[in-house]
């Protein structure tokens, strides 16, 4: 058989413990005999990132910007316990918010669905991909602990030294107090990327904030999504046939859940933090989640939601069998393979990563699956695989298509 051939190179990130392990079995297992795979490797294991001072990550991410699309492997974010374990230079930052800050995107999360494998609310029929934001608001806020009676206030000063006040609250006694921040250039990349997936995957586009309540900060989110969506997206959403769909975020809640899924829903920074969170319990597990950040600029980043899986790599180590489930991974490489397809137009490429997708979910549904998996399913009699052996499954159910 013929491999097939690539154009342009994926810019390959390879990563830690036991997902490092899973990285290579796919590829030598489900990639290499079937593509004459092209990537340009950066080596992002935290041992490499310490040699070389992080440069490595930065290096990855200007290769993104290069070629356009890159897969990510799940990467340590250095903690006190790394320090001491990898012997670090410095408590280097995380990749994925190095990447994120370079490539100025959104991080697209959808639950990969398979039959057995049901989501707890019963009318979600298709996936719900959830888009968060990744800037400021509470996550970069400054706080303060008020002691006792005084006014706490806010200040802008402008680059002529003009003040601007207003007043946050007259204390009688003590209290608490927060400012927050956001900026109209992230708002309007955020805006841009969810139309932009919203029009690349076909799909209708809800937003949500709180603008009723917050009339300047929440309702400039609104204003600058609705802006953009009028100058530059109604017509092509209206000639893709899919809809924007704006409304408070408690109301998009009960929605959510009464609705049978298929949508895109682009969340606030917290609002992202906490539904994602619900989203993806609610279908399985983090498993079995894709993940892309997608920038404004048009550069992909594929990735696996889960991290480096710590506990199953040091039982690997001690020569432990592993059952740790390689899908959100391989559903990495697809989506970068796909979407290289697409890009240089080369469909045997998009059509090899629809089989290994299939594959996949065929297996798992033919009752061989990682314990994890195991655990949820609702078909019986199944399979427990190790590592190896699930990943070699899907190879052989896709030579038998
Ligand atoms: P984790 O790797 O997501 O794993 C947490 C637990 O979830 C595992 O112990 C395992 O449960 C289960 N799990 C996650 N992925 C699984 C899979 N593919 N198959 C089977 N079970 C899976 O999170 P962590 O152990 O808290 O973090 C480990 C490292 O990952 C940390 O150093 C962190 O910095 C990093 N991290 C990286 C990324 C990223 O690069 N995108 C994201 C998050 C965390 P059981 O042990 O019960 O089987
Ligand atoms: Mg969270």
């Amino acid at each position: 058989m013929e491999k097939i051939q690539m154009k342009t190179p994926l810019v390959e990130m390879d990563g830690d413990e036991m997902t490092r392990i899973l990285w290579q079995m796919i590829k030598d297992e489900l990639l290499l005999p079937f593509i004459d795979l092209k990537t340009e490797y950066y080596d992002l294991g935290l041992e490499h990132r310490n040699e070389t001072d992080d440069q490595v990550t930065i290096d990855a991410a200007n290769a993104t910007k290069k070629y356009g699309v890159a897969v990510k492997c799940a990467t340590i974010t250095p903690n006190a316990a790394r320090m001491t374990e990898y012997n670090l230079k410095e408590m280097w930052k995380s990749p994925n918010g190095t990447i994120r800050a370079m490539l100025d995107g959104t991080v697209f999360r959808a639950p990969i669905i398979v039959k057995g494998i049901e989501p707890c609310v019963k009318n979600w029929k298709k996936p719900i991909t959830l888009a968060r934001h990744a800037y400021g608001d509470v996550y970069k806020n400054t706080e303060m602990i008020i002691p006792g009676p005084g006014k706490v206030e806010l200040v802008y000063t402008a680059e002529d030294g003009t003040e601007t006040r207003a007043l946050v609250h007259e204390y009688k006694g003590a209290g608490i107090a927060q400012g927050m921040h956001n900026l109209n250039d992230s708002i309007e990349s955020f805006a841009r990327s969810c139309f932009e997936y919203a029009l690349d995957t076909h799909q209708d586009l809800w937003f949500a904030t709180k603008d009723t309540i917050s009339k300047k900060y929440d309702h400039t989110f609104k204003d600058i999504f609705a802006e953009i969506f009028e100058k530059e997206y109604k017509a092509k959403f209206a000639e893709a046939g899919i809809t924007y769909f704006y409304t408070l975020i408690d109301d998009a809640v009960a929605r959510v859940m009464k609705a049978e899924g298929g949508f895109i829903w682009a969340c606030k920074n917290y609002d992202g933090d906490v539904m994602s969170d619900m989203v993806s319990s609610a279908f399985g597990s983090l498993a079995m989640m894709t993940s892309v950040l997608v920038s404004p600029h048009g550069y992909y980043e594929y990735e696996a939601a889960h991290g480096t899986v710590q506990r199953h790599y040091y039982k690997h180590l001690k020569g432990e069998e592993t059952s740790t489930n390689s899908v959100a991974t391989i559903f990495a490489w697809t989506g970068a393979l796909r979407k290289r397809g697409e890009l240089d137009q080369i469909p045997e490429l998009s059509a090899f990563a629809d089989k290994l997708e299939k594959a996949t979910l065929d297996t798992i549904a033919d009752g061989k699956m990682t314990k994890d998996l195991a655990l949820i399913t609702a078909l019986e009699n199944v399979q427990v695989l190790n590592s190896k052996d699930f990943i070699q499954a899907i190879r052989s159910t896709m030579e038998n298509m």
